[in-house]
């Protein structure tokens, strides 16, 4: 039996052993922190629960493929109960607010009252989310290994989106949104994420919260991880936990196996890096084999990460309903500065917090600059680190309590994060949370295979294939590593 190990237990890593199992090889898993699941976890403060990741899981309908793929791996099935939001997010602005509702023509009738000489826009934006509903992430094959046939089929069914993909993927959010008369709808799509994102994440996130096909699934991502863990566990892998991986050892053109921190080695017939790519390329092996197009996207494209702050609140806050964002005393995290902040309340997970008390958590978007502050303050200077990240929670509760009255004196700093503090979890290359910005440059760029040239027995698994990378891109990325070893 060929045997297959795999550098890193996240996502993509997990759900390659899963398929690594399932195809009749033996494999196992090398985790360098003591839990499996990479960037998708989650943790316990003061009693309370942080939940890191999963603010919506693209694959949650059922006749998807992506369903389908998060039901073999142990993800989703039928009883994992999923939390449906009647509402994307809501923004404010003084008086009033515009909300992203489920109910597409109710955000249509609202949006169009707060933008009166916006309606034409309007109408435009719901025909564009209606039509990129069908858009669907192919995940039975990769894309190269489909059969002619296959690639028509797939061609066809996403006819009716291709044409939304190509005009709103060369426009930034910030563009798009200056398209609108009303200064509160200008406001309101730029808040979706940072504007240099183009149009099209934001229309194809909300297309698939309309369709069903971006709920949460309950328990949230410490959850979805263990059911993935014990999944592969069942079918035989084995997972070590606390196994940092030094290096991948090769010889001529073939990996031999790895070496870890501890100096062990490990012989296999083929290596999976799923661990972050620039892990993979500055430590495991050689900058020279990193593929072009990887490189090319690193010299170009930005990636961005988040500040993130959680507090324990002596309220339930059903009050915050999914993901709400407000102007905010001005306030500086790292290089950036910002005037409107957004708030997730977790009300909705009574397991999370004690009876009678919820969690909340802020995000706000950092830039590789801002990476480089944190990371420059750790290095200098733990404590003055440490203080600038209780500084700023502390002016965060302020802005939280203006704009909840109800909650004010009752919010307690629970943890913080920065993007420096996701680097040193994960290796996330300057702390990013995902891949690449969805910019529209980055809609110019090839997707990259995972196959590393001049190695022919090593094949990365990793969100940083695509662009945007998250969940999907992940788990998808695990499954086509294995079918390239077997090509199946
Ligand atoms: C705050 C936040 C919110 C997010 N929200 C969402 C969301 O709502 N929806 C969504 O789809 N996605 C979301 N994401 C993105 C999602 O978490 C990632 O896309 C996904 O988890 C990446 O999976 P991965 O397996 O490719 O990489 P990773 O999670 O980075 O896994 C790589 C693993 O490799 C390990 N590793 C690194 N170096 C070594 C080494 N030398 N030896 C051994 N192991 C090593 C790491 O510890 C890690 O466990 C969010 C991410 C963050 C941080």
């Amino acid at each position: 039996m060929s045997k297959i190990v795999i550098v890193g237990g996240g996502i993509a890593g997990l759900t390659a052993g899963i398929f690594a199992q399932k195809y009749g090889f033996e494999s196992e898993i090398f985790e360098k922190n003591a839990n499996a699941g990479g960037e998708c976890t989650g943790w316990s403060r003061n009693g309370f629960h942080i939940d890191n990741c999963i603010h919506w899981l693209t694959g949650t309908k059922k006749s998807t493929e992506l369903y389908t793929l998060w039901k073999e791996i142990g993800a989703l099935g039928d009883d994992v109960e999923m939390v449906e939001f009647d509402r994307f997010y809501t923004s404010f602005f003084d008086e009033k607010k515009a909300v992203l509702w489920r109910d597409k023509e109710r955000t249509r009738k609202e949006l169009r009252k707060l933008g009166r000489s916006d309606g034409k826009a309007i109408d435009e934006f719901i025909k564009t989310v209606t039509a990129l509903e069908k858009l669907e992430m192919p995940v039975e094959k990769p894309f190269d290994m489909m059969s002619a046939m296959e690639k028509m089929k797939l061609g066809i069914a996403m006819f009716g989106a291709l044409k939304y993909v190509k005009k709103y993927g060369k426009v930034s959010l910030k563009e798009y949104a200056g398209k609108f008369q009303s200064p509160l709808l200008r406001q309101f799509f730029q808040d979706y994420m940072d504007s240099s994102f183009n149009a099209l994440s934001l229309m194809t996130s909300y297309a698939s919260f309309t369709a069903g096909n971006g709920n949460v699934p309950k328990g949230g991502s410490v959850e979805m991880v263990k059911r993935i863990a014990e999944k592969y566990q069942s079918l035989g892998g084995v997972i070590h936990t606390k196994s940092a991986v030094e290096k991948v050892e090769i010889d001529g053109t073939k990996a031999t196996g790895i070496t870890l921190a501890d100096g062990k080695t490990i012989k296999a017939d083929y290596v999976i890096c799923a661990c972050d790519t620039s892990v993979t390329f500055h430590k495991l092996m050689d900058r020279k084999y990193m593929p072009k197009q990887l490189e090319k996207n690193y010299e170009k494209l930005k990636v961005q990460s988040a500040f993130q702050a959680s507090f324990s609140v002596d309220d339930e806050c059903a009050f915050i309903h999914n993901t709400e964002v407000f102007p905010c005393r001005e306030i500086t995290i790292g290089k950036s500065i910002f005037e409107r902040m957004s708030v997730k309340s977790y009300w909705y997970e009574p397991k999370f917090s004690p009876v009678g008390k919820a969690v909340l958590q802020v995000h706000f978007t950092q830039t590789e600059d801002d990476y480089e502050y944190w990371k420059n303050l750790y290095e200098t200077d733990k404590n003055a680190y440490k203080k600038k990240k209780l500084e700023i929670a502390e002016e965060i509760i302020l802005s939280i309590s203006a704009q909840y009255q109800q909650i004010n004196g009752k919010i307690e700093v629970l943890d913080v994060l920065t993007p420096y503090t996701y680097n040193q979890w994960t290796g996330a290359y300057k702390g990013s949370y995902m891949s690449f910005v969805m910019s529209p440059k980055a809609m110019e760029q090839k997707n990259l295979t995972g196959i590393i040239d001049g190695l022919e027995n090593v094949v990365l698994a990793s969100q940083w294939q695509e662009i945007p990378g998250g969940l999907p891109y992940a788990a998808a990325a695990g499954k086509f590593a294995v079918q390239r070893i077997a090509k199946i």
